[in-house]
């Protein structure tokens, strides 16, 4: 093992409060920070300790140079929003691991979980989650549409509630209602979609509504959607927001 440590680290959903005391310490042992910018902004300064800030789409060259300097010898964090290992940064630090020198698979490697956007936004509303769930990128840049779209049919047809993380961009506006439309031919339209937007952020916005009206402008980049099983359902309740809720037990007559 060389001297050198690669914590991947997941900052949670937004605001400190939901940073783990396992990642405030590791944020706290690291002599440098890599990550997507916005997300560096969330960290603390701290004296003596530099910060590398790259582009969104640069995740690979990101993760060889966190791993570079830290075969140097340093202590190096990489930082991602959520969960490092969901559609984050643990995946791409150990493809450039699979990819790069031996020296890179000696290296003293940490992964450090973190709230994911689902779990935050299912802990908003109720517990769409309750039972039996699958989490889908609707982002086409890594999978074409086509894998998507299967993905969805067959997830409706099985009877999971689903997380959908990167539902929009500018560069495909139309995807998302797309997806609702292919849902819509498998799933009841009563079936409750949730969209979480910003969760755990000042600028937070929830909104439920029913899968016939769930549409693409309802999400942007920063929302993550739950579309609930044929058993979600909502508990209404006086004067404050319906819980949803998938009940723990499921296909029984
Ligand atoms: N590693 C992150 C996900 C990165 S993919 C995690 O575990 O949460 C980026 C997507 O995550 C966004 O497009 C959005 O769908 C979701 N997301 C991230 N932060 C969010 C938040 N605070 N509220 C709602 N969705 C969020």
């Amino acid at each position: 093992m060389t001297k050198g440590k690669l914590f991947v680290i997941g900052l949670g959903p937004g605001e400190s409060r939901f940073l783990t005391p396992e990642a405030s310490a590791a944020l706290g042992a690291a002599e440098a920070l890599y990550g997507y910018e916005p997300y560096l902004a969330r960290v603390p300064m701290r004296a003596g300790q530099t910060r590398h800030p790259s582009d969104n789409r640069e995740e690979l060259v990101r993760a060889g140079a966190a791993l570079a300097h830290a075969a140097a010898g340093a202590t190096v964090a990489m930082v991602s929003g959520g969960d490092p290992g969901v559609f984050a940064m643990a995946a791409a630090v150990i493809e450039a691991i699979e990819a790069g020198p031996a020296e890179w698979r000696a290296l003293d490697l940490a992964i450090v979980p973190g709230i994911t956007a689902m779990l935050a936004v299912a802990a908003k509303c109720g517990a769409p989650l309750g039972h039996d769930f699958c989490a889908i990128s609707l982002s086409d840049n890594l999978k074409p549409w086509e894998v998507i779209e299967k993905r969805l049919r067959l997830a409706a047809q099985a009877g999971f509630a689903m997380a959908f993380y990167n539902p929009v961009s500018k560069a495909r506006p139309h995807q998302l209602d797309t997806a609702f439309e292919i849902l819509r031919a498998e799933l009841p339209a009563s079936v409750p979609v949730i969209f979480g937007r910003a969760v755990g952020r000042p600028d937070e916005r929830m909104r439920v509504v029913p899968l016939g009206h769930a549409r693409g402008h309802m999400a942007d980049m920063a929302t993550c959607i739950i579309v609930g099983s044929p058993e979600t359902r909502l508990v209404e309740r006086p004067g404050l927001p319906a819980l949803v809720y998938t009940p723990r037990r499921a296909g029984e007559e």
